[in-house]
């Protein structure tokens, strides 16, 4: 039976008047499972909510991702605060990168909540499989485990860099995941796959020279940051370790879904994680309000069950995901129901959520030119 443990945190005190990044975000997700948790009857212990998280991060992991002055800045941002105020871009249309009087609480909590999730699914996946006496649940051979787990948690993280707040973003919750597992876990090959509507720029630059993280990154081409584009394929070690796959204006589904099949999964296959990490943004909804993509709730069904069994298939079913980007809230709280019920195995209830029609075609053509350069760029 698939599982799923999860953990959700409003934040209330990270919030800037009128931002999309808001603690309302969390609170529509909130609001969408609790009524998924009438609709599955969820008392069969098939869903966990992580109990409290640690209050600090394990020793020098936040130091393997990012620079002392990164950490230090934003803690003494913080600390000197008395409301929100603008970190970084204050003339972003989209709204800037704020910070609060909670801001580094919050943003360390996130963190935290992520790596909790990491010895939540390796504890998981040890204690029916022949792990050994440390914990280690690499390369275990046994059966394949269908625990999931989904932090929902923000100040969200994709665009934070080593040295920089960025993009809404503050500490990058999933780098400190992928190498939380990899120091504490021996779970040596970590993939990260991001399908926020925008380029994780952040997590690219910080394993671009490092083949044991594989980043696959799906997004709409040419808006903000204006990274990703498809020759960023890693540097040194790590050349052929970052995926681009900058999608044209308007892709959906459609799009989505061949990317995954032509890009996603055979380069999963060939890289061998021993975790999957998603920078699980949901801002490629056809109704989110920053970017234009054309997914729709029930798109996030397909690809969470798509990447839920290429985690079954490839690493034990060890598969984490954390909550990125995702602005209108009715769409994403639509969204991370439809994700949570296929990674609990259930069937999608989009029909009675997504229209028959979107708002434009998808460019097929040029979706399928974008992959097939991506396919011949990584030898696919
Ligand atoms: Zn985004």
């Amino acid at each position: 039976m698939a599982r799923l443990v999860y953990a959700i945190e409003v934040a209330p005190g990270h919030q800037f008047p009128g931002h999309p990044e808001c603690p309302g975000r969390v609170e529509a997700i909130q609001q969408a499972l609790q009524r998924l948790a009438v609709f599955l009857g969820c008392a069969d212990g098939q869903v966990t909510q992580l109990g409290a998280p640690p209050a600090h991060l394990p020793e020098g992991l936040l130091e393997a991702v990012h620079t002392a002055e990164h950490v230090a800045e934003l803690r003494a941002t913080s600390a000197r605060l008395s409301g929100p105020t603008a970190v970084r871009d204050p003339d972003d249309p989209d709204g800037p990168t704020y910070a609060t009087p909670t801001s580094f609480d919050d943003a360390l909590k996130a963190a935290c909540t992520a790596v909790a999730l990491v010895d939540a699914l390796v504890a998981s996946s040890s204690s029916s499989s022949s792990s050994s006496a440390d914990g280690s649940a690499a390369g275990s051979g046994g059966r394949p485990q269908a625990t999931s787990a989904f932090s929902i948690c923000r100040p969200p993280g994709h665009h934070a860099t080593a040295a920089e707040q960025m993009g809404f973003c503050l500490l990058n919750n999933a780098a400190l995941a992928a190498r939380h597992a990899q120091r504490a876990h021996g779970l040596q090959k970590v993939l990260i796959l991001d399908w926020d509507v925008h380029h994780g720029n952040g997590t690219q630059d910080l394993f671009y020279d490092d083949p044991s993280v594989l980043l696959i990154d799906l997004h709409q081409a040419d808006v903000w940051p204006g990274s990703g584009a498809l020759d960023e394929t890693g540097a040194g070690a790590g050349a052929g370790a970052t995926i681009n796959v900058p999608l044209p204006w308007y892709s959906g589904q459609a799009a989505f879904q061949r990317a995954f099949e032509r890009v996603v999964a055979p380069a999963a296959r060939r890289f061998a994680p021993d975790l999957i990490i998603v920078s699980a943004g949901y801002d490629a909804h056809f109704k989110d309000p920053l970017e234009k993509l054309q997914l729709q709730a029930g798109s996030y069904h397909w690809l969470a069950a798509a990447v839920r069994r290429l985690a079954e298939e490839l690493c034990g079913g060890r598969l984490l995901l954390v909550l990125e980007g995702g602005y209108n809230q009715q769409a994403l709280g639509q969204s991370v129901a439809e994700t949570v019920l296929a990674l609990l195995g259930k069937p999608s209830a989009h029909a009675l959520l997504d229209p028959a029609q979107l708002p434009h075609p998808e460019p097929l053509e040029q979706v399928e030119a974008v992959i097939e350069l991506v396919r011949r760029q990584h030898g696919l």
